[in-house]
């Protein structure tokens, strides 16, 4: 029998291996050993019996805008990670703006960790930013420890994170080519969007038009062919449009090294189901119709897809305007990813194994955090979400821990409540109770 502290045991664990009934072995805030079921509970070590809750490795959400200092009032380290504890996430990595400072210098970088490290009530790291004046910036916050860099291909919609032209983008991406290093790149064609109808108001199928699917395509297939002349690392973030897929597919094969993530809301949201001037599903790129959504599910079921991230980006509600052209665009989801995907999971005949994969398993992977998060494994963290799936529950706006309650998914009744979130063998929230903070800042190793 393996040491232990902590022995957690349902019939039901998520393992690399597949679904099992298991005893999870945990001391000093790591996984020993995943035992059989009725192993004996070693002497000293306390036993947690779950049942027949699910526990899955803790989630890792690699996209997620904390806009902690400086914005604050729209989301902040301490209510971003109470949300993502509640909702099973144990691990967040911050997006570069809507924070001011950005992320875009070393001193910048010790500012936010400042702020965050008092707050994290789960663990923390930080994407950088590429700007087109910080290209002598970027090595000196890969050595301390960004996962990657973060670059816009249109406008960001801050004014403090300009984004990259052309020449701006081959400049940053020879650069972090040069250490390695990772770019992720929200894409849409600048030119694309300016030559689309921009009629504005309420009108969800307007907004819809004026960020049309080739705008994502075209600045896709422009990243694509810089990675390959750099054999750069890219990443492309929050894909919407399936019509970009076989160019990722066969850029792919190619050998480009790119990976990919799409969100919940374009994989549970349809463009169909949008109320006009109902903001809160506003975001670039912008959810799309069902068919287009289908592909969506068929690429993460064929791997064109990577992973499920969430692209939290919430503002405070009176920039939720209905005008879809002014309205702040971003989607607040950190605490309903894992039931939103769950939801839609089932419905399509796919497992927790599959949201794991995604979620959490890829995730952890895409910023080389993998032998340490993302498992329930030996040698892994003992970071759990132990999850009622079969249990329903209505979304209550005014029950989400987010500092700004508004969000897509209100009224939608959705499966999986989380009953539990571990982080390094510690229970961090159980039925919506919190200890302190205990996360960690993360730095890329
Ligand atoms: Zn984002």
């Amino acid at each position: 029998m393996s040491q232990a502290e902590l022995v957690l045991r349902s019939t039901r664990v998520v393992t690399p291996e597949g679904t099992r009934a298991a005893s999870v072995a945990v001391a000093g805030g790591t996984i020993t050993a995943v035992l059989p079921y009725d192993a004996p509970v070693p002497e000293g070590a306390r036993l947690e019996d779950v049942g027949d809750h699910v526990v899955l490795p803790g989630l890792v959400d690699t996209h997620v805008h904390v806009n902690d200092p400086g914005r604050t009032e729209w989301e902040g380290f301490w209510t971003a990670t109470r949300a993502a504890a509640a909702g099973g996430i144990t691990t967040l990595v911050d997006m570069p703006l809507n924070s001011i400072p950005p992320t875009t210098t070393v001193d910048h970088l010790r500012v936010k960790r400042e702020v965050a490290a008092a707050k994290a009530h789960i663990d923390v790291g930080f994407w950088g930013g590429a700007l087109p004046d910080n290209v002598k910036d970027l090595r000196p916050l890969h050595e301390a420890g960004v996962f990657g860099f973060k670059a816009f291909l249109s406008p960001s919609g801050v004014d403090e994170f300009p984004h990259l032209d052309q020449e701006q983008l081959a400049r940053s991406l020879a650069e972090i080519a040069a250490f390695d290093g990772l770019l992720i790149v929200h894409a849409e064609d600048p030119h694309h969007l300016a030559a689309a109808p921009q009629q504005g108001g309420p009108k969800y199928s307007h907004f819809l038009a004026s960020r049309p699917r080739d705008a994502e395509d075209t600045a896709i297939a422009t990243l694509l062919a810089q990675a390959k002349r750099f054999n750069a690392r890219v990443h492309v973030l929050h894909l919407s449009s399936s019509d970009a897929l076989p160019l990722i597919a066969e850029a792919r094969a190619d050998g480009v090294r790119v990976t990919v993530e799409t969100c919940p809301h374009y994989l549970t949201l349809t463009a169909e189901e949008v109320p006009d001037g109902a903001s809160e599903f506003k975001c670039c790129p912008p959810i799309r119709e069902a068919a287009n959504q289908d592909l969506l599910w068929q690429a993460l079921a064929d791997g064109t897809i990577d992973c499920v991230v969430t692209d939290h980006s919430p503002s405070t509600a009176d920039l939720k305007t209905d005008d879809f052209a002014t309205a702040w665009g971003g989607i607040a989801g950190l605490q309903l990813s894992l039931p939103a995907m769950w939801t839609k999971a089932r419905e399509r005949g796919l497992g927790l194994e599959d949201i794991v994969r995604w979620m959490s398993a890829h995730t952890a992977r895409q910023v080389g955090l993998d032998g340490r998060k993302g498992a329930i494994a030996a040698g892994h963290d003992a970071d759990f979400a132990v999850l009622a799936p079969d249990e329903t529950f209505t979304v209550d706006p005014a029950a989400l821990q987010h500092r700004n309650r508004v969000t897509a998914y209100a009224g939608k009744t959705l499966y999986g409540v989380v009953k539990s979130t571990w982080l390094r063998g510690e229970r961090i929230v159980a039925d919506g109770a919190f200890t302190d903070p205990k996360g960690q800042l993360l730095t890329r190793t």
